[in-house]
């Protein structure tokens, strides 16, 4: 079976006339590198969050990794979760914490062993071009590089998959190439990622598998796609 698999998905959220996703089906292979892209309210999110098992599907399959999603108990979701790495728009970092300790809270709070915690940290550190900032805080740094430590967190405990939610929504076009550059060296690893995005010129410079969503449904699977909003 595929890396994550959807069949007939539809999410309907209460009091909202239209499934956010409606009988959405698609098949994603480990290490495949996916564009989610639609216009504001087309389900990206929800797409995303029913991955994670933030939110559970009304109707049809989901398997992640070899999990079925709607028989996963709770009290497995933490350890479900560990499987995915998350990537916020806005960085989500601990501003008190510096950016070493703020990737290394991502493997104490999954118990991670201390001797481990330090030669993770340095290589994801390096991984994404931040081992010099290290001791600094997040309010020392410009915002792709809290985008890069971002990463570094979510990537550190070498998830299958990383799910990024408009992770370059908040920088300018050059930094967000850099941003683009982190996140295809670790798909070039065997990571698979799956990003929702706006962002046109990333999407059309990249030529990566793009899916369209309009409304809920899904209208457009694409090898090698491009994105223009205005077509
Ligand atoms: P996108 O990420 O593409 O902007 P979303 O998945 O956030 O799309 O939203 C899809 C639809 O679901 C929208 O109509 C949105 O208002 C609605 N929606 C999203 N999250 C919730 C929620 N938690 N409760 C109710 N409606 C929601
Ligand atoms: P290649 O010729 O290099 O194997 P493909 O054209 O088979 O490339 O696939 C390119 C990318 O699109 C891969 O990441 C693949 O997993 C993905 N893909 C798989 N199924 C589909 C599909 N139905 N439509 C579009 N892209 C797909």
């Amino acid at each position: 079976m595929a890396l994550i698999s959807l069949k007939h998905v539809t999410k309907r959220y209460k009091g909202l006339q239209r499934p956010a996703l409606d009988d959405v089906s698609v098949d994603i292979d480990r290490g495949d590198f996916v564009f989610l892209v639609g216009a504001s309210g087309a389900g990206k999110s929800t797409f995303l969050s029913l991955l994670l098992r933030e939110e559970i599907a009304t109707s049809g399959e989901i398997h992640v990794a070899g999990h079925d999603l709607r028989r996963l108990p709770n009290r497995r979701v933490p350890a479900y979760r560990r499987e995915i790495g998350f990537v916020f728009q806005d960085y989500k970092l601990l501003m008190n914490k510096t950016v070493r300790e703020n990737v290394a809270f991502a493997l104490e709070v999954i118990g991670t062993r201390r001797s481990q915690i330090g030669p993770q940290v340095d290589r994801a550190l390096r991984d994404v071009g931040l081992e010099s900032k290290a001791d600094k805080r997040p309010s020392e740094l410009s915002g792709g590089e809290m985008q890069r430590v971002s990463i570094a967190r979510a990537y550190v405990n070498q998830p299958k998959i990383i799910l990024a939610d408009e992770p370059t929504g908040n920088l300018d076009p050059t930094t967000s190439v850099g941003i683009m550059r982190v996140l295809n060296a670790i798909n070039l690893t065997g990571t698979t990622i799956v990003m929702a995005t706006h962002n046109e010129e990333i999407v059309n410079s990249m030529s990566k598998r793009v899916l369209e969503l309009n409304g809920g449904r899904l209208v457009r699977d694409e090898a090698n796609g491009r994105y223009d909003s205005a077509r």
